[in-house]
């Protein structure tokens, strides 16, 4: 790969350099039916089963525009802050691609549906305003397999197949504004910015944004300017990079490469390029298109957009509490500081804590369990924490078991164990483990008479009045239980026992 031997290390070209950002997201829409046609847009179908002559772009059909489509595109701009035009038009974008049945894509060139709004992300307690530029409507492309080959990439491939469920299925591009002036946080802020709009999206409903189901994917755009210049740098967009982490490793790869190329005293070219997961480098692909390569114009075969203002209204009105405010409040419920409430979120346990705290346990509680011992879990598995095979409702039932004085704490963590190994419920696994505090008084006194007993020595500096000797037989009790008793409880006992 060329480029790799030059690197500038990170600090360094950030003491030469001010990065320049910007993002554009596409968002597969969730509705049921295609942007153009009636075909359903079920993820996972045999391949080309989900097609008809509009989305195959056959001679003589026509598209008809998806309303709910359009709804929810105006849903995601109003949540975003944006105007919502009150007239425009689809446009057709001229290019060939082998997976795009048309030779041009139904997209919005220079009459988006939304346009000029922000959203805040949290960085390190500090909030940055990323500006969206516009929020617009199209349709994706088909899908294309390439056979025979090693990687399932076009290089070295035997032959090419082409899937055509995809194809037009409405797709939402949202485009940043560009964002300057984050320095050696630009590779944070873009992944903040992505991890806060697809959590915007996903309170809205309007899609299932699973990055790696490429219902949202990203292409991040990077320029460097040298400190104090007035005009900004050439910029690249590295395409389809999907995952969070994946956002975060382009910008940093990019500022390190172009640093290198500006050290060199070369140019940086403006293309697209390629990442690469594994090892987070990004190669040159085409060199960039301009607009005009495109010879876009206003598709004629679509009546305009002009959604009524009443109509815009409604959808306002109707929009749930977004995640930034419903941090708030949560923060304030729960009494957390700032910092602890990014961890919860950073540790994905936030939608986790809130559901459990849903399902009747104490705030502190569920953040107990969830950052303490299910987050070890998580951790030691290499799992996602809402993948975890236990569900909110589950370590709510704990905790009131817990706070019942069923279990305790320490009994409690054997239940979760068995919880997540699959062994059924919370009360069922407490019957079959035998984990319940033993309650019945005379079977607490025999084993507070067996301790005394068997430790004579120990029993004799209780008598002299030394009672902080008692811990090491209310240890013995706990151990003869297997720690199923009440060690407060215990210790009252074995204090009359020995008074
Ligand atoms: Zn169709």
């Amino acid at each position: 790969m060329t480029g790799l031997a030059q690197l500038v290390p990170y600090d360094e070209a950030l003491s030469r350099y001010e990065p320049v950002i910007g993002l554009e997201t596409h968002v597969e829409l969730g509705t049921r039916t295609k942007m153009f046609c009636g075909c359903p847009t079920t993820f996972g179908l045999e391949p080309n089963s989900a097609v008809c002559p509009v989305c195959l772009g056959l001679p003589g059909s026509l598209p008809v525009a998806n309303r709910a489509a359009i709804e929810y595109t105006i849903r995601i701009g109003l949540a975003l802050n944006c105007s919502i035009a009150t007239w425009c038009r689809f446009a057709r974008k001229n290019y060939f691609y082998p997976d795009m049945p048309k030779d041009f894509q139904i997209s919005q060139y220079d009459e988006p549906l939304c346009t000029d709004g922000w959203i805040d992300v949290e960085i390190d307690g500090r909030t940055v305003r990323v500006g969206i530029e516009r929020v617009h409507l199209e349709e994706d492309t088909g899908k294309s397999l390439h056979m025979g080959g090693a990687t399932g990439r076009i290089h070295g491939a035997e032959y090419s197949l082409v899937d055509y469920n995809r194809a037009g299925i409405p797709l939402v591009e949202v485009v940043t504004k560009p964002v300057a002036g984050t320095g050696a946080l630009a590779p944070d802020v873009a992944r903040a910015y992505v991890t806060e709009l697809r959590d915007l999206l996903r309170s809205l409903g309007v899609s299932d944004v699973r990055m790696e189901q490429g219902s949202l994917r990203c292409d991040v755009n990077t320029s460097l300017a040298p400190h104090g210049s007035a005009e900004w740098g050439t910029r690249t967009e590295t395409k389809n990079v999907n995952s969070l982490r994946s956002v975060e490793r382009a910008v940093r790869f990019e500022i390190e490469r172009q640093a290198a190329v500006l050290d060199a005293g070369q140019k940086v070219v403006q293309e697209t390029r390629h990442f690469h997961e594994e090892d987070g480098t990004t190669t040159a692909g085409r060199s960039k298109e301009e607009a005009q390569d495109y010879r876009y114009f206003p598709e004629p075969d679509l009546v305009p957009v002009a959604p009524d203002r009443d109509w815009v209204e409604q959808i306002r009105a109707s929009l749930p509490e977004l995640p930034a405010a419903r941090r708030a409040r949560l923060q304030a419920d729960w009494g957390l500081s700032g910092l602890e409430m990014t961890q919860l979120q950073n540790a994905g346990a936030l939608d986790l804590i809130g559901a459990t705290v849903d399902a009747g346990a104490p705030a502190a509680d569920a953040r107990k369990w969830w950052m303490g011992e299910l987050a070890r879990h998580a951790n030691a598995t290499g799992t996602d924490m809402s993948e975890l095979p236990i569900t909110p409702v589950q370590v709510a039932r704990v905790s009131a078991l817990v706070r019942a004085g069923t279990i305790n704490d320490k009994l409690a963590r054997q239940v979760l164990e068995g919880v997540l190994a699959g062994e059924g419920e919370p009360d069922a696994i407490i019957e079959a483990r035998g984990l319940a505090i033993v309650t019945d008084e005379g079977a607490l006194t025999s084993a507070v008479e067996a301790a005394i007993a068997a430790n004579p020595d120990i029993a004799a500096k209780i008598r002299d009045g030394k009672t902080a000797a008692a811990g090491a037989l209310v240890g013995e009790v706990m151990k003869a239980t297997r720690g199923r008793a009440d060690a407060g409880r215990a210790r009252e006992l074995i204090l009359q026992q020995l008074a």
